[in-house]
This record gives C-alpha cells, structure tokens and sequence, in this order.
C-alpha cells in the first residue's frame, strides 16, 4: 500500500487521527551536545524552516532543546515538540513524574507529542495508561509509541481506551517492515522514521551515489523524500549549519514512481539499531 499524501513544503503537516497537524519533517537531536550544540541546531534548523524537534529524556539535552525553542525566532505555538518516556521510568506514576521532569527541563506547559520509547515488557500497558491520562487532562496534545513491532500494538490495543497516533520506527530502504507499515496504516496510527540516514551509513550505497547523480540532489535528500513520498514522518540529525539547511532541502524535486519501487524493494530487514524484540535496556 502506497499513501498519496500531499507534500508542499517544510511547514507541511499530516494530519493525526485526533486532528492534530504533525509537520511531517524535523529535525532529530540525539547525540546532539546539551548546551550551545543543540541550541545553535534548533536555531539554525528553525531558521531554515523546521518546525518539528525530536528529544528525548534520555538524550539528556531536553535543557537545551527548552532554550533552543525559547531564544528561537519563532512563536511557540508554531513548533512540534516531540519527547518520550525512558525505559526505566515506565510505569504508571514513574511516567507522570517523568513527564513532569521533561517539561521542566524543555521549560513548557503543553507537548506537541509524546511517546513510549521502547516496548518495556509488563510495563508498556501501564505506561500508556499514563499517556492517556496525561493526554485527557491536555498536557499533551497527541501520544504515541517508538519501536513497537504488530504484536506489541494488538496487545496494546486489546485495552487502550486511544490508539497511538503515531509509531516511530527505525526506517530506511535497507528496514522497510511493509507489513508493519500497512498495518499502522489501517489503524491510523501515522508511522515515522528514525535513524532515515542508516545512521550515516547510506551515504555509501551506490544506489544512492546513481540517484543522487540522476536527479541532481544529494544522498540525504534523496531518501528524505523518499520517506515522505512514503507517507513517512521523518527526523534526520545533524548539529552543522550547512547540513541542517541541506537536509530540508527536498520540496523542489519528486522521485519518479519507479525509483519508489525500486527504493522500497531494497529491503532486506537489516537495523543498524536496537532490535524491538530482543533489547535489554
Ligand atoms: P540519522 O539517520 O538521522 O543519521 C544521523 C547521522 O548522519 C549523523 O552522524 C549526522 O552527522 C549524519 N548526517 C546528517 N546529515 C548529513 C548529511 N547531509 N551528509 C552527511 N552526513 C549527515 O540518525 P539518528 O540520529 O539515529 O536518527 C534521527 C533521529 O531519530 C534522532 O536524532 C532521534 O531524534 C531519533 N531516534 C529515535 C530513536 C527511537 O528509538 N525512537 C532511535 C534513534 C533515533
């Protein structure tokens, strides 16, 4: 299945199941420095035209991604602020203490998106017990999951009183995980990128090195559209200027329905990250 979503530019969105408009492109900060580092990104990245950041507790830079956001040249209101619960904080009360330290430190009344970051077993139902709570009181205005796999949402399903909006995954044309993918699709639960750019490592597939030369763009920005053109929320990250302006680079171009095919049946179910069903953190 194939989602033709509309894609115009840097500030577009796609709607969530709840209404809410998610900008479908923004900008990742794992591994970006606490401090100046990830400050100067969300700058630059803002300036550039993002509006979307994706933080986590455990990136230990929520303090930065906060001063980033405040000294930023644009309102709140006009920016998606995305974290998420740790593993050792799920639980029901653990993740309303763990929001209430998020929020703290990123310095802001309402997040835009928060998610379960691991399907911790035994404590994922609870936890998301606590994201509802935390949604219906308005503290949030839209929840979700990261690296949970079909069997982790029917069970989840089997009690959630609201389905995840979104799922972000690992992604990339080396993971694709169609099956996974349709499914979210037939719940509504909108599917997002992590690690898009194998971590660094696409910049070495030849396949890339050809399109890139055929359609006159870079590598990155090659497989950012793809994801888009997927229907795929995406999130690369970089702490360079020219990087970060580059990345967004991509609403001038579209990739031909064949090189569509021809990217997603490069699948062949490898991750460069932790693997959903068999992680011990
Ligand atoms: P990524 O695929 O975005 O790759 C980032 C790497 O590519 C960095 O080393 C960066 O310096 C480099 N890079 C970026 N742009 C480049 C360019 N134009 N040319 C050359 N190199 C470039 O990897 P990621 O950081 O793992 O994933 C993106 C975001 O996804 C993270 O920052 C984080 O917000 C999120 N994430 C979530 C999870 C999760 O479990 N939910 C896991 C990993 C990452």
């Amino acid at each position: 299945m194939m989602q033709m979503k509309e894609i115009t530019d840097i500030k577009g969105t796609f709607k969530l199941h709840n209404g809410v408009e998610m900008p479908y492109f923004g900008l990742g900060v794992y591994l970006s420095k606490d401090g100046e580092e990830v400050v100067n990104a969300i700058k630059w990245a803002v300036d550039a035209g993002y509006r979307h950041i994706d933080t986590a507790a455990i990136y230990n830079n929520e303090d930065g991604v906060g001063r980033g956001i405040a000294e930023c040249n644009t309102p709140r209101e006009e920016l998606f602020v995305v974290s998420k619960v740790w593993n050792t904080d799920q639980g029901f009360d653990t993740t309303l203490k763990a929001f209430d330290q998020s929020m703290e430190r990123l310095n802001l009344d309402v997040l835009d998106l928060y998610l379960v970051h691991w399907p911790v077993n035994g404590k994922y139902k609870d936890t998301w017990r606590a994201l509802e709570r935390l949604y219906n009181e308005k503290r949030v205005r839209a929840i979700g999951v990261s690296n949970f796999m079909q069997h982790h949402l029917d069970d989840l399903l089997s009690t959630a009183k609201v389905v995840p909006m979104v799922n972000q995954m690992e992604f990339h044309p080396y993971l694709v995980q169609q099956e996974l993918l349709d499914y979210c699709i037939a719940k509504g639960i909108q599917y997002e990128a992590w690690s898009p750019l194998m971590q660094g490592k696409i910049f070495k597939l030849d396949t890339f090195k050809a399109l890139s030369k055929k359609y006159n763009k870079t590598i990155a920005q090659i497989v950012l559209r793809w994801d888009l053109q997927n229907g795929v929320i995406t999130i690369p990250k970089s702490s360079k200027k020219e990087r970060i302006i580059s990345n967004s680079d991509i609403f001038d171009f579209e990739i031909a329905t064949e090189d569509m095919t021809y990217l997603n049946a490069m699948d062949r179910s490898k991750r460069f990250g932790p693997d959903p069903d068999n992680f011990d953190f």
